[in-house]
């Protein structure tokens, strides 16, 4: 499917006047039309919720966003929280889906009356010491092994190291009972960026089996299952979208088979998606300040890696339309770079592009979750403001871009330097 940015040169020209490159930009319009089609999916169950995985988009006016569409949000580390209890999320707006978790993030999560996800059964006894057993409590499962949809290997959960093996998560709702826990969730991550509409169905197949079993061998009441994240989006147009109406109705189909007879119908799904929520209404937009020739073609770019770290980090395609350039013959190809002294500093490699001019900006797809946030500070580089594209077409600064004094700010302490 042919990408087209939700922004178009005009407007990027008037942008930057206030606003300088690089930057990424929210279109909250399609982030709402999407968190509407994903609570829509899953109306058929009656205690259905998304918590935004915080960690893709850390930015309480996108969070705000999402609140109004009625999601939760879902934490991993005590930055998360706050920001999220800054945003007005309490109790059970929260789950804490956290790992190698620190008493502090434990005693916050606590306090604000969070879901709290047990990513291991040694985990109970630290959380007893640290913050006391709620009365709702949620354990991550891990099947080991890897993990198939059909002849395909999508992951290969056996070397994670998130969650429990099913004998762990048995004994662990045993104990959690005896210390008076009362209302229980099961939450698993078995797949990342899955572009299929078949991950979250076999995904609910597995936990629902569970739930079932669960239930005869510990008596316990199941409040949720989480399905977490995973749910993926078409980076490349030769992708094709998931469906995520297709996706609901499959889960349904799975709740129809296993949790139903067993009497469970009154369990809620609960999920946590980051990248499906966020991804495609976000973009970097950037310009091109150098060109090169040498065994290669280069276009230098004023955004680099610690901007969008996914192509360095994960060889990650992220399309990208010259902007003005949109129905131009793509017919030069660039490796599309930052300035960092590192050579996988690249955009794109090999990339098919219209003729690039100096000046030109570049519009680097599908940057809203995952994007700005895996940022860092590498050869004394500097993060990029983020903008809002708000749905009457004006523009609103939601995150300012670091100026040196940031970046020098933790020599806050020296007499001997300060910046
Ligand atoms: C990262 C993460 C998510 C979100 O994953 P996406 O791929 O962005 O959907 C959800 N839950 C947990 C526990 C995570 O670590």
């Amino acid at each position: 499917m042919k990408k087209i940015p939700f922004v178009t040169k005009e407007q990027i020209e008037k942008i930057v006047k206030d606003y300088p490159t690089p930057f990424h930009i929210y279109d909250e319009k399609g982030i709402r039309e999407n968190a509407r089609r994903v609570k829509q999916a899953f109306s058929w169950n009656k205690g259905f919720r998304e918590y935004f995985a915080v960690k893709a988009t850390p930015n309480p006016y996108i969070l705000k966003v999402l609140q109004e569409e009625g999601c939760g949000v879902d934490c991993s580390s005590l930055t998360e929280l706050m920001i999220s209890e800054k945003c007005g999320f309490h109790g059970s707006d929260i789950m804490f889906s956290s790992n190698v978790t620190p008493a502090e993030e434990y005693k916050k999560a606590k306090e604000l009356g969070a879901y709290i996800n047990l990513d291991d059964i040694t985990h109970i006894e630290f959380l007893e010491e640290a913050a006391g057993i709620p009365e709702t409590i949620c354990c991550r499962f891990n099947p080991g092994g890897v993990f198939k949809m059909g002849t395909d290997i999508m992951d290969n959960p056996g070397d994670a190291k998130y969650g429990m093996t099913k004998d762990q998560l048995i004994e662990a709702f045993k104990r959690l009972k005896e210390l008076g826990a009362k209302r229980f969730g099961i939450h698993s991550f078995l797949a990342s960026n899955t572009v299929t509409n078949e991950y979250y169905p076999t995904l609910a197949g597995i936990l629902f089996e569970l739930a079932v079993e669960v239930k005869e061998k510990t008596g316990v009441e199941l409040a949720f299952i989480n399905l977490s994240g995973g749910i993926g989006i078409p980076y490349s147009p030769e992708q094709e979208p998931n469906d995520i109406a297709v996706i609901g109705e499959g889960v349904r189909k799975q709740f129809e088979k296993y949790m139903v007879p067993a009497g469970l119908s009154d369990v809620a799904i609960f999920t946590e998606l980051g990248r499906f929520m966020a991804g495609p209404y976000g973009g970097l937009v950037t310009k091109a300040i150098h060109e090169k020739h040498i065994y290669k073609e280069y276009i230098g770019v004023d955004a680099c890696a610690v901007n969008l770290m996914r192509p360095a980090m994960y060889g990650a395609y992220h399309h990208i339309t010259v902007l003005g350039k949109e129905n131009e013959p793509c017919d030069h190809v660039y490796d599309v770079t930052g300035s960092l002294c590192e050579n996988n500093d690249k955009f794109a490699i090999n990339r098919k592009l219209p003729k690039i001019d100096m000046g030109d900006y570049l519009f680097i797809h599908d940057t809203g979750a995952h994007g700005f946030s895996m940022g860092y500070n590498y050869n004394g580089k500097l993060r990029s403001a983020e903008l809002l594209l708000k749905e009457d077409g004006s523009v609103k600064l939601i995150r300012r871009a670091e100026t040196p004094k940031d970046y020098f700010a933790t020599f806050d302490f020296s007499d001997e330097f300060r910046f």
